[in-house]
């Protein structure tokens, strides 16, 4: 690990202050995906803003009937919470999918959007790989593909966005709330939060560099039936191949988010129209641009079957 220096920031504009004054420097709050990175030299800060003690715990009702979630409030804590699991049930499902007990009682609202991809090449500092190094090649675009993006990639890059938390905060147009670091405030719907690979695969979302969050923002409960399916290899520990977010209201409409497919939550909301008319239907519009590899184009039929059973089970 490279040495760093280390301050713990006591406001959220003394942490954003702090960001702009030093260029390399990055929050920290669980540690449970930086630390990982830093040991192994992906990430290199020079200097870490531990962000723990920001009074960003809590989750509170908003004006609007909705719940504001603050950037550090631990995912066990957000899953367990009453609110969350009678109002937002797609979300707490997500959660409990996600990691294990120990680092769920770590990991932080902010942290979780904010996880690294999977791709063992981003891992592997002896392999080429777009988004560690800008410019050095993808070692997973003719290598080992089976985990990686069938849709939204790119000739840089095709790695999938690892979180489950984030599929459901989709499916439920969540808003990230945020401090640049030069001092203004602003709010980004999610659905514009994640960027697409492209040609800069290294630049995963649209913050600023040393832009904080403070919170993410879940509008007002829009009912339905709520239901997280994630498909993996075992059935705990591990991510996503494919998961399924899904909203389903009596008349068979709804909302659905994909994880395991693509470089960002995947929601295409015209093929949502398709709801009424099955799996299948909703899969050729969430797909029409689909360019998998020979290696994990199983994960088409995949998440069709995975949407087809998720929507037998919302109709109970
Ligand atoms: C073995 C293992 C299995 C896992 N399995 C799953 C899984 O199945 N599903 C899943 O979804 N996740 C899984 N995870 C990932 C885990 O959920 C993340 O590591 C965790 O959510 C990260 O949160 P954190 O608070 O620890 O983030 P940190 O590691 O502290 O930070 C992560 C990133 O977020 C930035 N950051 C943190 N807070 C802020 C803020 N307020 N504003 C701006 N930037 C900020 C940091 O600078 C860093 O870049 C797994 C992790 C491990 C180690
Ligand atoms: S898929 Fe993306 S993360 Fe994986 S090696 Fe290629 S550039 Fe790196």
């Amino acid at each position: 690990m490279r040495s760093f220096t280390y301050e713990r920031a006591r406001t959220p504009a003394e942490a954003a202050a702090s960001a702009m004054r030093k260029p390399d420097a990055k929050f920290i709050a669980g540690g449970t995906n930086l630390l990982d990175l830093m040991k192994l030299e992906i990430e290199t800060p020079a200097h870490l803003i531990d962000v723990n003690g920001l009074a960003l715990d809590k989750i509170e009702p908003t004006q609007e009937g909705g719940l504001r979630i603050g950037a550090l409030v631990r995912n066990t804590d957000l899953a367990a919470d009453t609110r969350v699991r009678r109002d937002y049930g797609v979300l707490s499902r997500a959660l409990l999918a996600g990691a294990s007990g120990q680092l769920r009682n770590m990991a932080t609202t902010a942290g979780n959007l904010l996880q690294r991809t999977r791709c063992p090449y981003f891992y592997d500092t002896n392999q080429s790989c777009n988004k560690r190094k800008p410019g050095s090649g993808c070692a997973a675009i003719g290598g080992f593909s089976r985990q990686h993006a069938v849709v939204g990639a790119s000739e840089a890059c095709i790695a999938t966005h690892p979180s489950d938390m984030a599929v459901a905060m989709r499916a439920l147009d969540a808003t990230v709330e945020t401090v640049r670091p030069d001092g203004p405030t602003r709010t980004i719907p999610i659905a514009e939060f994640y960027r697409l690979p492209g040609d800069t695969p290294h630049i995963e979302t649209t913050l600023m560099p040393g832009e904080l969050i403070t919170a993410v923002t879940l509008p007002k409960p829009v009912g339905g039936k709520q239901i997280y399916r994630k498909v993996r290899d075992r059935a705990s520990y591990a991510f996503a191949l494919v998961s399924v977010a899904a909203i389903v209201q009596r008349d068979g409409t709804g909302r659905v988010a994909l994880g395991g497919v693509a470089h960002k939550p995947w929601r295409v909301e015209a093929a949502e129209a398709q709801m009424p008319n099955g799996a299948k239907a909703v899969a050729e519009r969430l797909f029409a641009d689909a360019r998998p590899t020979r290696q994990n184009a199983f994960k088409l039929a995949l998440a069709e079957r995975t949407l087809g059973a998720v929507l037998a089970e919302a109709k109970g």
